[in-house]
């Protein structure tokens, strides 16, 4: 009788981790064949953590109606809940207490770090450094996967081109090129070799689509852009993700031209599956499913689950369709039974390769995460991405560094100076507000023997000056001034767009009291995304774009500002002079009528060019733009031969010599343009760079190989491959102040 009991709960036809000899798809195979209907589609359903049900009496995942659906089989997973301890306890109730035993899938948004918070993502792409890219990926691995994590929602792969997009901040910015390779390096990051090694997770790159060409930088809103546009530009930072890859891929929010993106079959199952051939798990977005609704896309729930399956979304999230619709979509025969069979088989071939089904603790493990989480040796990765994320982005007179027998007194000042909650930046719920160094802290440790003191000057977003007196007489009592100032953690990100992008709230009427006083000024401008920074440019001898910079922001900005670390942080976004200037990014298309000029003056006369009347064209800090306390000097650029043939290659050399007093990076940036093309080109297009560092005075020949694979595109007949013509190649410290020469391709090629 016991026995029966037992097997009655336990499930005496329990899966459990089936026959271990057997290859992966075998034992997927195996498990499906005893799986029942409501069983397949509970691994589809992919459930928040603390938000399950979401009704205010079921908050919390210690629920017992939360562990009753984890017994039912009815959720695949949870997100966005960790701990050794916990996530082990849910687990033991999926393995020990459902009829099969099938291991949940714990995600998180595991974003830029965890417990130690390294740099938002686009900060981190201002570093350049794939190899520190793709360390702070590992350290955040090791630190989510012994907390029980096994997927992360992230990288973020989405090309961000307008500055009021709140999301930019979570990217690697503007450039295709860019944000394919820091995407890839954080897959690797992430996954490792080897997704079941216990301290790697697996990437989901998100979100498929061309999510970032949201109208106006409006998050959520409409994208309606050619296919040149979407194949050139949006979808190759996805394409690398996967090749690097990731087993995992997010749909977004926006309808494609037309069809939203979860149901868009165009892109996810004729790009995506056939053409790309990804074998990997799909899974929507928040309530993404639902929402096509919303859209206008879907008629009800039911018809919604209908066009998401069948477009190949395989996991919904947090809308419940597929566990309360797709049994009866499949019994009445509306969804073909092979739509759910290949989205479950697919989620199970995840869960096996990340070895939960051999050990379903693998990831749930107190030592390894006690070791883990805020290690010295992370806090040191965390320390030094943040000093590479930084970009010096205006020094006039050599201010800085700042030596303290010069700068005996200093004020530091602004609503970010001494503020640790918005040091983590947006995406960062595991970091706790404790922890970060806050500027302030930074400053001071660093500025031995100066005097350091310490005005707010305001809020980040009231209107109240009530505070300037009192920092404006430090400022007056100060040599030099250090302002913190910029956006909060929570203005940039998800739902954070912005339709003016100058600083919140009284921050600019604070620069100028100060500014008043005629201190010198030093500003940090935190942010997730290009601001407006056109009046500190022109009166502000001083300016550093310093992000989120996470768990070690004070320390990292601090050793910048005395000169223990030389900037070399190059923009990954353009900087504009004015937002109605958005969106604006390097890499544009010519127009019949280019506007080459620098000024165009209100009242002046009407030229037929495109330009507005108001504001120059250009960036206000270009693209890859970043000084240094050093000097670069670029001469010498060569081709070793002027036409390049289908498998052949040509070498582009530079010299480029430190002519300054300190040792520092650069970034060399190599950018080519195709003269004419079967449809336009960019002006420009950034097609390798190296980040090598000088020590003074030395000078280096640097050399860069460019094949007929580097110059091909998605062509008019939406080919892909090169056509013959002329080509400038331009190299320089950034996408504006280059040198120019240029090559013939003979022949075109496909690819
Ligand atoms: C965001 C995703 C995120 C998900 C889960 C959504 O609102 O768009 O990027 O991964 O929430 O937290």
């Amino acid at each position: 009788l016991l026995l029966a009991v037992t097997g009655a709960t336990v499930g005496l036809s329990s899966f459990k981790s089936g026959n271990k000899k057997a290859n992966t798809e075998q034992r997927v195979e195996e498990l499906l064949a005893k799986m029942t209907l409501e069983e397949k589609v509970g691994q589809l359903n992919f459930v928040v953590g603390d938000l399950f049900n979401t009704g205010p009496t079921v908050r919390t995942s210690e629920s017992d109606i939360f562990n009753e659906a984890i017994r039912k089989g009815e959720i695949t997973g949870i997100f966005n809940i960790h701990g050794a301890a916990y996530t082990g306890k849910l687990q033991k109730i999926a393995v020990e207490q459902s009829r099969l035993g099938i291991p949940l899938l714990i995600g998180a948004d595991v974003i830029h770090g965890f417990k130690t918070v390294f740099p938002i993502p686009l900060g981190e792409a201002a570093s350049w450094d794939l190899a520190a890219i793709e360390k702070g990926a590992r350290v955040a691995a090791k630190e989510s996967a012994a907390s029980g994590i096994s997927l992360t929602f992230a990288p973020m792969a989405d090309v961000a081109r307008d500055a009021r997009w709140g999301r930019t901040a979570e990217g690697a910015g503007e450039d295709p090129y860019l944000v394919s390779l820091v995407t890839a390096a954080r897959v690797k990051g992430f996954q490792g070799n080897d997704l079941s090694d216990p301290l790697t997770i697996a990437a989901c790159v998100k979100h498929f689509v061309a999510y970032g060409a949201a109208e106006a930088g409006r998050d959520y809103n409409t994208v309606d852009i050619s296919e040149y546009e979407l194949r050139n530009t949006y979808l190759p930072p996805f394409k690398a993700a996967l090749d690097a890859g990731s087993a995992t891929l997010m749909t977004s929010f926006n309808e494609l031209n037309g069809i939203p993106a979860t149901a868009n079959t165009k892109v996810m199952r004729d790009i995506l599956r056939d053409e790309w051939g990804f074998k990997g798990v799909v899974i929507s977005d928040w309530q993404n499913i639902q929402e096509m609704i919303a859209h206008g896309y879907a008629q009800d729930n039911a018809h919604a689950g209908e066009l998401a399956i069948k477009a190949g979304t395989d996991m919904d999230m947090m809308a419940e369709i597929y566990l309360k619709e797709l049994p009866r979509l499949v019994k009445s025969g509306k969804v073909e039974q092979k739509y759910l069979d290949d989205a479950v088989r697919r989620v199970l071939w995840l869960k096996f390769k990340l070895g939960l089904f051999d050990n379903p603790y693998l990831y749930s493990n107190t030592k390894t995460e006690k070791k883990q989480v805020r290690s010295k040796e992370h806090l040191q990765a965390a320390f030094e991405m943040a000093q590479r994320s930084i970009v010096l982005l205006k020094n006039e007179k050599n201010l800085l560094p700042l030596s303290t027998t010069k700068a005996k007194k200093i004020a530091v000042i602004g609503p970010l100076a001494d503020n640790k909650e918005d040091m983590n930046g947006t995406w960062s719920f595991f970091g706790e507000a404790q922890h970060p160094v806050t500027f302030l802290e930074g400053i001071k440790k660093y500025a031995k023997g100066a005097e350091v003191t310490y005005a707010q000057g305001c809020e980040l977003y009231s209107d109240s000056k009530a505070k300037f007196d009192e920092a404006v007489a430090a400022a007056r009592k100060a040599d030099v001034v250090i302002m913190a100032i910029g956006e909060s953690a929570v203005m940039n990100g998800e739902g954070a767009s912005r339709a003016d992008i100058t600083l919140p709230g009284v921050q600019m009427e604070l620069v100028k009291a100060i500014h008043a006083t005629g201190k010198p000024i030093i500003a940090l401008v935190s942010s997730g995304r290009a601001l407006e920074l056109t009046w500190l440019d022109e009166n502000v001898p001083a300016v550093l774009a310093t992000w989120s910079l996470g768990s070690e922001a004070g320390n990292a900005a601090a050793s910048v500002l005395f000169g223990e670390y030389n900037p070399s942080g190059k923009l990954p976004v353009s900087f504009p002079r004015a937002v109605g200037q958005l969106p604006l990014y390097y890499n544009h298309k010519h127009t019949g009528r280019p506007y080459e000029g620098n000024h165009s003056e209100p009242g002046s006369e009407r030229v037929y060019k495109s330009r507005y009347r108001d504001v120059p064209n250009t960036a206000l800090y270009p693209f890859g733009y970043g000084l240094s306390y050093t000097t670069f000097k670029y001469d010498n650029l060569k081709v070793d031969n002027n036409k390049l043939v289908p498998g052949g290659q040509l070498q582009v050399s530079v010299d480029v010599t430190n002519t300054g007093k300190h040792a520092g990076e650069e970034v060399i940036q190599l950018y080519t343009r195709d003269l004419v093309g079967s449809i336009t080109r960019p002006v420009k297009e950034l097609k390798k760079f190296q980040k090598l560092a000088f020590k003074p005075g030395e000078r280096k020949t640097v050399t860069f190989t460019l094949t007929p694979e580097d110059l091909a595109f998605w062509r008019a007949d939406l080919t892909y491959g090169t056509e013959p013509g002329d080509f400038k190649v331009f190299v320089g410290p950034n996408s504006r102040d280059v040198q120019e020469t240029s090559f013939m391709l003979l022949k075109d090629s496909s690819m």
